[in-house]
C-alpha cells in the first residue's frame, strides 16, 4: 500500500498494485518512477532499485527516522523498509535474517549493501556502548579496505566489486551489532596481470603509487607513473574521473588502523602489492634454461618480500620435484618462468586479499565483545552478477554458476515462503507454476555429468590435458542436453565462431563460452616452491599467509581440490546457509550503459526485468492473495469507509473487519486466517483506499 503515500504522478510503489499485469505495464511503471527520482519499487516485500548515478537526497538522518520501526508498508518504497524489517524480524522473533542484493555489474549491489549496513548502524546501540561503537566502525570502514583490495574499474563500473561478499553480522538481544564475519568468494585475479582495454588493475595499485609518502616509494624503488609498470597499465588511461587514488590511500589506512592492523601489517600489505607491481617487469633469458635478465630487479622483490634474491630466482626458474622418491630441480624455460611469474603473483595477491579479509574478521569477531551467547545474525550478500562479455572465460562460468544457484534459491523461497504464510494462517493454497532453473545448475554441477566434473576429469588425465580435451568430453557427454551447444555436436552452428568455444542457455540469456584457459584456471597450480619460498620469508606477516608452505616435497603429492570444485563447493554452502535464514530481496538494475543519471534504456531494462523473474515474482504474489494485513491495522485504516465501524467498533476485531468487507461487496474475494485477511486481486485493494480517499 505504498502507492497511497505517495502521489499518483510518481506511478505505483508496488508492482503487485498495477491495474493489469504486462510487461509493457511493468517498464512503464518502472520508467516513470525513474523519471521521477523514485529509485525503489516493491514486489510485495521486495525492493526493486534502479541506480539512479546521481547522488540522492534519501538517506539523511530524517530519512532513517521515517522509517525506524514501521511496517514496510507504511512508508513510500525505501531500501531502508527492507533493512528495517530484516533487523525487526530478527530482534522480534529471534530468527537468522539475510538479505540477498543481486543484478549486473554496475546496477547497485555494493552501494546498496552500505547502504543498509549505514542504516542498521544508525538505528542500533542507543545506549552508546563503547564496544558496540568500535563493531559498528570496524564494519563500516572494512569496506573501504575490502574495496581497495577487491574493487577495480571496469568497463561497466568505476569501483566493480572483483569477488564476492557474504557478511554475517552478529546482534545481541537488544539487537544491537556486536560483530561480524565476512566469507569471500573467488577473487577475479587473472587482473592481477592481465587488463582489458579501458580497465584497471585493483585499485590497491593505483592508490600505493599516487598516494604513499615519498620516502615509502623510494623505499620500494617505486616511481609514482603507473606506466612504467606492466602489470598495471595494460588498459591504458589510469586515471579515473571518479575515484581519487590519493585520499583514498589515507581513507585505507586510516581504516586499516582503525580495524587493528599493526604498523607492520600494513606496511607488508604494501609491500606485497610493490612485490607484484615489480613482478610484472621481471624479464627472463637464456636457451633452455631461463635466468633472470635483471638482478637488480629481482633483489627489490626480494627485499619486498624479505627473502633472498637467490631463492626468489631459483623458484622462478626452477622446480623442484619429487620423482620416484628423489628430490631434483627441474629447470623451466623463459616461456615456463613467465607462467610461473604470474602465477605467483597472481596468488601472492590472493592470499594478500584472504588475509586482508581474516585481518577484519578478528577485529570484528563478536568474541571481543565478550559475546558468547547465541547469535542472531543479519546476512548480506553482495555478489558479483549476472555476466556477459564478448569474451567469457572460466570467470564469467563461475559467476554465472553463482547467479544460476542464488536464482534458484530465489524461486524456492519467495513460493516456499507464500506456502508457509498460508498454512500458517489456515489457508487453502494453490501450486502455481514457474520456471525452475534447475535443470541449468545440474548441467554445472552434478557429480560426473556436470561441466565441473568433467573439467576435473579432464584436468587428471595423463597425457594429454588441453582445453580441446575437455571441450571435446562436453560435447559428448552433454551432446543430448537442450541448453548446452558446441560446435563439435552442432558443426552447421555457425554462431559458435572458435572451434574452442561452447555455449549455455543460462536463465538469463546465451552466455558462449571459450573453453580457452578452463584447465589451466581449474587446476590452478602454483608450485610448491613459492608456497616454501614465502613461507620462509623473514617477515611473519608474510609466512603467516603461506602456512601450506611447511610441508616438504614428498609430502604434497595429494591432489588439492581444483578452483571449480572448491567454487562449487562454496557456492552450495552459501545456499544452504541462505536457505536457513528469512531472506529478503533487493533485486538492482541498471538502467543504462553510460553511467547517465537521465538515461533509461528501455531495451536493456526489459531484458533485466525478464532473466530477474520479477514478473514472476509479481504473478505469484498476485495469485495467491496480493495482499494480507494483520486484523487490528486493517479495521484501523478503514474503519472509516462504514458507517457500522466509525467512528468506533465495539465488537470483536475480526467481525469488523467482515462488516466492511461485506458492505463493500468483496467477501467472495477475501479469505479470513488467524490473524489476518487475505485478499485476493489488487483491484479490491484500490477500491477500498478509493473508498477511504473519498471520505478523507
Ligand atoms: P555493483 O556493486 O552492482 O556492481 P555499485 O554498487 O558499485 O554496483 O554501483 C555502481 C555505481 O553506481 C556507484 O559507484 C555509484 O556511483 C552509483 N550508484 C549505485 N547505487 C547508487 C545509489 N543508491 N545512489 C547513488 N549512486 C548510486
Ligand atoms: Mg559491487
Amino acid at each position: 500500500m505504498a502507492a497511497i503515500h505517495e502521489r499518483a504522478e510518481y506511478g505505483i510503489g508496488d508492482f503487485v498494485l498495477l491495474q493489469e499485469l504486462s510487461l509493457s505495464a511493468f517498464m512503464d511503471n518502472l520508467k516513470l518512477r525513474f523519471e521521477k527520482g523514485r529509485i525503489y519499487t516493491y514486489i510485495g516485500e521486495v525492493v526493486v532499485s534502479v541506480n539512479p548515478y546521481r547522488p540522492m537526497d534519501i538517506y539523511s538522518p530524517s530519512y532513517v527516522q521515517d522509517y525506524k520501526d514501521r511496517e514496510i508498508f507504511e512508508r513510500p518504497p525505501h531500501i531502508f523498509a527492507l533493512a528495517d524489517n530484516a533487523h525487526k524480524t530478527m530482534k522480534r522473533q529471534a530468527r537468522d535474517t539475510c538479505i540477498v542484493i543481486s543484478g549486473e555489474s554496475g546496477s547497485g549491489k555494493t552501494e546498496a549493501s552500505k547502504i543498509i549496513m549505514r542504516y542498521i548502524a544508525a538505528v542500533t546501540n542507543v545506549g552508546g556502548q563503547r564496544e558496540v561503537e568500535r563493531v559498528k566502525d570496524v564494519l563500516i570502514k572494512s569496506n573501504n579496505i575490502l574495496e581497495a583490495f577487491g574493487n577495480a574499474k571496469t568497463n561497466r563500473n568505476d569501483n566493480s566489486s572483483r569477488f564476492g561478499k557474504y557478511m554475517d553480522i552478529n546482534f545481541d538481544f537488544k539487537g544491537d551489532p556486536v560483530g561480524g564475519h565476512i566469507n569471500n568468494y573467488l577473487l577475479e585475479k587473472s587482473r592481477v596481470v592481465h587488463q582489458q582495454e579501458g580497465e584497471r588493475n585493483f585499485h590497491s595499485f593505483y592508490q600505493l603509487l599516487s598516494g604513499a609518502p615519498e620516502n615509502m616509494l623510494n623505499d620500494m624503488n617505486l616511481s609514482r607513473d603507473p606506466k612504467l609498470y606492466k602489470f598495471i597499465n595494460q588498459g591504458g588511461d589510469h586515471k579515473v574521473a571518479s575515484l581519487n587514488d590519493k585520499q583514498d590511500f589515507r581513507g585505507v589506512m586510516d581504516a586499516m588502523k582503525a580495524t587493528g592492523f599493526s604498523l607492520d601489517e600494513i606496511s607488508t600489505a604494501w609491500q606485497v602489492v610493490a612485490a607484484v607491481i615489480h613482478l610484472g617487469n621481471i624479464e627472463f633469458v637464456g636457451e633452455d634454461q631461463a635466468a633472470v635478465s635483471d638482478q637488480g630487479l629481482s633483489a627489490v622483490i626480494g627485499k619486498m618480500l624479505q627473502v633472498s634474491r637467490e631463492d626468489l630466482e631459483k623458484s622462478l626458474c626452477s622446480r623442484v620435484i619429487a620423482a620416484g622418491g628423489n628430490v631434483v630441480d627441474k629447470h623451466l624455460n623463459v616461456p615456463e618462468s613467465i607462467y610461473a611469474a604470474q602465477a605467483f603473483a597472481k596468488a601472492m595477491y590472493e592470499r594478500l586479499f584472504s588475509w586482508v579479509v581474516g585481518k577484519i574478521n578478528d577485529a570484528i569477531d563478536p568474541k571481543h565483545a565478550g559475546y558468547v551467547g547465541k547469535n542472531t545474525v543479519i546476512g548480506v550478500l553482495d555478489i558479483y552478477g549476472f555476466e556477459i562479455f564478448d569474451n567469457n572465460s572460466f570467470e564469467q562460468f563461475c559467476i554465472n554458476y553463482c547467479n544460476e544457484k542464488l536464482q534458484q534459491l530465489f524461486i524456492e523461497l519467495v513460493l516456499k515462503q507464500e506456502q508457509e504464510e498460508y498454512m500458517k494462517e489456515g489457508i487453502e493454497w494453490q501450486h502455481i507454476d514457474y520456471f525452475n532453473n534447475k535443470i541449468i545448475c545440474d548441467l554445472v554441477e552434478l557429480p560426473h555429468k556436470g561441466v565441473f566434473a568433467i573439467l576435473d576429469e579432464a584436468c587428471l588425465n595423463v597425457g594429454k590435458v588441453t582445453d580441446e580435451v575437455f571441450l571435446d568430453a562436453m560435447s559428448q557427454k552433454l551432446n543430448k542436453h537442450d541448453r548446452f551447444t558446441s560446435r563439435t555436436n552442432n558443426p552447421a552452428d555457425k554462431t559458435l565462431e572458435h572451434h574452442r568455444d561452447f555455449r549455455i542457455k543460462h536463465y538469463a540469456g546465451d552466455v558462449t563460452y571459450s573453453a580457452i584457459g578452463f584447465i589451466d584456471k581449474n587446476k590452478d597450480t602454483l608450485f610448491m616452491d613459492f608456497k616454501r619460498l614465502l613461507f620462509n620469508s623473514a617477515n611473519p606477516v608474510i609466512r603467516s599467509m603461506w602456512p601450506d608452505g611447511a610441508k616438504s616435497v614428498t609430502e604434497t603429492t595429494k591432489r588439492p581440490v581444483t578452483a571449480g570444485t572448491a567454487f562449487k563447493i562454496s557456492m552450495i554452502a552459501l545456499v544452504e546457509n541462505l536457505a536457513s535464514k528469512t531472506p529478503f530481496y533487493v533485486r538492482c538494475i541498471k538502467p543504462n550503459e553510460v553511467k547517465s543519471p537521465v538515461l533509461f534504456d528501455d531495451t536493456r531494462v526489459q531484458h533485466q526485468v525478464m532473466y530477474l523473474g520479477l514478473l514472476e515474482n509479481v504473478r505469484v504474489r498476485r495469485a495467491g492473495f496480493a495482499f494480507r494485513m494483520p486484523y487490528d491495522r486493517f479495521l484501523k485504516r478503514y474503519k472509516l469507509i462504514c458507517n457500522e465501524t466509525w467512528p468506533n467498533y465495539r465488537g470483536q476485531v475480526i467481525d469488523g473487519v467482515k462488516v466492511i468487507i461485506n458492505k463493500q461487496g468483496f467477501s467472495s474475494d477475501v479469505k479470513y486466517g488467524k490473524s489476518k485477511i487475505f485478499i485476493r486481486s489488487p483491484q479490491t485493494l484500490f477500491s477500498l483506499e478509493q473508498a477511504r480517499e473519498e471520505k478523507m
